[in-house]
């Protein structure tokens, strides 16, 4: 069943979805070589705590931890390690938080130092096929309008995988609600978008082949040939015309540029 929020509701979760960007922005700016991940879930952590609202993965399932921190050839749902990064790796950051009785949900790849021209042009691709997404959810389109301008663009314009085994989803009161949103699929197929429904659009797109597996750990999905994948988030609103991004990265695209110009001034 799909819920459709009011226009209050849908403010409550701009408040929720904004603090998650706020997360990713505080993240952007201070990962750099020889941080752990658990480092970066601690923060995180905190932060969401001092703005009193609550970590949504933490016991989702049993997750253990405030973020999914994947690194490389993990696509999501890896766990904060005491890895350190390095130069050259990317970590795709997810993170939810629960304020006022709504979720907010959204993702973030980031590029530690320097890494090759292949992988920074996977992570342009990526968050551009978010946005092709969200062009097309808009009142009267259908999801697979949605699904077929992300598989489009990164499967068939640059020949990378597109995960099957997860998919966008909608949001609210609950972490995940219907309708399930791929980022695969035919035009005109699917659930109708209407106004007021609130939907996680999120590419996760590998460089090599799109097939995954599931770590021993029992959460991280790894991508099978162990060429990295990146993942993008943004939660939306369906209006009449154009969606409302209800998440942003301008802080988080802000603090990001500042931190590589800052490790590039060593
Ligand atoms: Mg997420
Ligand atoms: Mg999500």
């Amino acid at each position: 069943m799909i819920h459709y929020k009011s226009k209050a509701e849908i403010e409550l979760m701009r408040e929720s979805s904004l603090l998650v960007s706020k997360t990713l922005a505080l993240v952007a700016a201070l990962i750099k070589p020889g941080l752990t991940t658990l480092h970066i879930n601690n923060l995180a952590d905190e932060f969401i705590k001092d703005n009193k609202a609550l970590a949504s993965f933490k016991g989702y399932h049993g997750f253990p931890f405030a973020c999914c921190i994947s690194v490389n050839d993990a696509v999501v749902h890896g766990f904060p390690s005491t890895y350190e990064l390095k130069d050259g790796d990317i970590i795709s950051v997810d993170v939810g938080v629960f304020k006022n009785g709504f979720h907010g949900d959204s993702a973030y790849t980031f590029a530690i130092g320097e890494i090759s021209p292949e992988i920074r042009q996977l992570l342009r691709v990526t968050k551009d096929s978010l946005y092709k997404g969200i062009e097309k959810a808009i009142h009267g389109n259908r999801v697979g309008d949605i699904a077929n301008a992300i598989q489009q663009y990164t499967e068939k314009e640059h020949g990378y995988g597109v995960v099957r085994d997860l998919v966008g989803h909608g949001l609210g009161r609950h972490l995940h609600e219907e309708p399930q949103v791929p980022n695969f699929g035919k035009r005109g197929t699917g659930a109708k978008l209407k106004e007021g429904m609130v939907i996680a659009i999120e590419p996760m797109i590998n460089l090599g082949t799109k097939d995954v597996y599931h770590d021993k750990d029992g959460w991280t999905i790894r991508t099978a040939d162990g060429k990295p994948a990146a993942h993008y988030e943004h939660d939306i609103c369906i209006q009449k015309g154009k969606a409302d991004i209800l998440s942003s990265f301008v802080e988080t695209e802000a603090a990001e540029k500042a931190n590589t110009a800052l490790c590039s001034d060593y």
